[in-house]
């Protein structure tokens, strides 16, 4: 039974282990893209390098045989170095956006796409719950944000942008409160403007319960003052985040003592010139751009929360894989993702979807295009492109790839250019005994992943396409509508 030592902790494990089972054993996390336990390993993404000390070799550690004696360490900056740059060089193949340019621009990220999808399925509630997630106050915002989302949508480069801001405004209101449970801790929020209301909001996701604080009598703050925005939406939304269970204590003050004495932190929502300053607060600055002042609140929210779980701050920014400018051609694919020829500009020939029967709120959403990734949390090529601190630029090809859907109209989706050529999906549609399944078709650098013959992707994925999903470790093989992503 060989015994070896992982990052210095005692292994001992079965004459055929490898150094990731050794590694495993001992609760040490090794990388891994294109391993799957049960599947002979190919070691052909080499993100599991460890360093073999006695030998100074950097060695797989999904197909190293674990050898008594052994000395591995699995972290080291020679080995973090080199994962660095196995995913730089992935991904300066890789051909996807993981956030939709709209979602980028929005100052407080809405997940745009997936609303969008959901309204377009009539799936109104569940879209007006991501407005409201994402926006706190998505009806407000929809008569008074100036909408930059809408000047980045691709949609403008075939007829218009998508109305996306009058569509969170009409859809957010489709929702009934819900309080989320609670964690027993209690939070205080002073100043009741677009700021405080979204780190309310945001706390009270969280499971804190909140009390916001404000002299003024009624809530809402400078949002009172714009004149484009009807009371009634306003005092609306307000009464929707008292039934998600945020208390509002109004005209009045609260001091120093009475909030260190009741709560467990505060939020201090204003400006700089308030000239009001609670030592120990975290900050949500007011600003002139409510949806901006929304996302501040969002962060500080964040902030305290992280503060108050003992763990550390951490910038918001997660790895995001960009396309930059279209094609034409590539904008003809995105046009595939839109349900019907109507919504994809083209003349109908048939009808059937929701969105034919004159539902205008649902056929303006299915002209969206689907920019973004649908694997933007479970993709594993992103979860380490972070944790390595990637970066896409590091080898730039001279001409990028395209972009390429395939099995459009099928529940499966598969993008040639997400894929890392793992061969995970491979494996198991031969282990399933697929009739036709999928194959690497072709040579060197033009090697892709197909169903062989030239059959549809369907036909490849009679019997596993679910496993096949799961276990691709990027967006390559995706379902059209399964990942909710949950933003922070
Ligand atoms: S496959 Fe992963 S890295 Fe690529 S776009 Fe999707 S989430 Fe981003
Ligand atoms: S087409 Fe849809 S996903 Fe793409 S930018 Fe416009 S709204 Fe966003
Ligand atoms: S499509 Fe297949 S080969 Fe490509 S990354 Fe996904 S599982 Fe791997």
């Amino acid at each position: 039974m060989p015994e070896l030592r992982i990052n210095g902790l005692p292994s001992s494990v079965d004459v055929d282990a490898t150094v990731l089972d050794a590694a495993e054993l001992v609760f040490v996390e090794i990388p891994t893209l294109c391993h799957l336990k049960e599947l002979e390993p190919e070691a052909s993404c080499m993100l599991c390098v460890v360093k073999n000390v006695a030998t100074g070799e950097l060695i797989p550690a999904c197909s190293a045989k674990a050898i008594d004696g052994m000395e591995i360490d699995t972290e080291c900056d020679e080995v973090q170095a080199a994962r660095r740059d196995i995913l730089n060089l992935l991904l300066s193949e890789h051909v996807g956006d993981c956030e939709a340019p709209c979602t980028r621009i929005c100052p407080a990220h809405l997940d745009i796409p997936l609303m969008l999808r959901e309204i377009e399925l009539g799936n109104m509630e569940s879209a007006a719950w991501i407005a409201k997630r994402d926006l706190a106050i998505p009806a407000i915002l929809g008569h008074i944000c100036p909408a930059p989302c809408e000047k980045g949508c691709r949609r403008a480069q075939v007829d218009e942008a998508i109305p996306i801001r009058d569509l969170h405004r009409d859809g957010g209101r489709a929702c009934s409160p819900s309080a989320p449970p609670k964690s027993g801790k209690k939070v205080a929020v002073i100043n009741s403007g677009a700021a405080g209301l979204s780190s309310a909001w945001k706390l009270c996701q969280l499971g804190y319960t909140c009390t916001v604080f404000d002299e003024a009598p009624r809530a809402g703050g400078t949002l009172r003052d714009h004149k484009t925005l009807p009371m009634a939406v306003l005092d609306a939304e307000l009464e929707w985040l008292a039934g998600a269970g945020i208390e509002f204590k109004l005209g009045c003050t609260i001091s120093l003592h009475t909030i260190s004495e009741e709560f467990d932190g505060v939020v201090f929502a204003g400006t700089e010139s308030s000239g009001i300053h609670f030592a120990d607060a975290f900050y949500a600055e007011e600003h002139k751009l409510a949806v901006k002042a929304v996302a501040n609140g969002k962060a500080a929210a964040i902030a305290l929360d992280l503060f108050l779980k003992g763990e550390a701050p951490r910038s918001g920014d997660r790895f995001d894989s960009k396309v930059g400018k279209l094609r034409e051609s590539e904008l003809q694919e995105l046009l595939k993702n839109c349900a019907t020829d109507e919504q994809a500009g083209k003349p109908a020939t048939h009808v059937g979807h929701p969105a034919a029967a004159g539902l205008s709120a649902q056929s303006e959403a299915g002209k969206c295009l689907h920019c973004d990734c649908r694997k933007p949390v479970s993709c594993k090529l992103r979860k380490y492109a972070d944790r390595y601190d990637a970066d896409q630029r590091e080898f730039p090809a001279d001409d990028r790839g395209r972009i390429q859907l395939i099995g459009h109209n099928e529940s499966v989706v598969f993008e040639p250019g997400k894929c890392i050529k793992c061969g995970l999906c491979v494996k198991i549609t031969k282990r399933a005994g697929e009739e036709l399944g999928l194959a690497f078709v072709g040579r060197g650098f033009n090697t892709q992943v197909q169903v062989p013959f030239g059959g549809k992707l369907q036909d490849g994925l009679k019997v596993v396409a679910r496993e096949c999903v799961e276990v691709c470790p990027t967006g390559a093989l995706v379902f059209r509508n399964a990942e909710v992503c949950l933003y922070h």
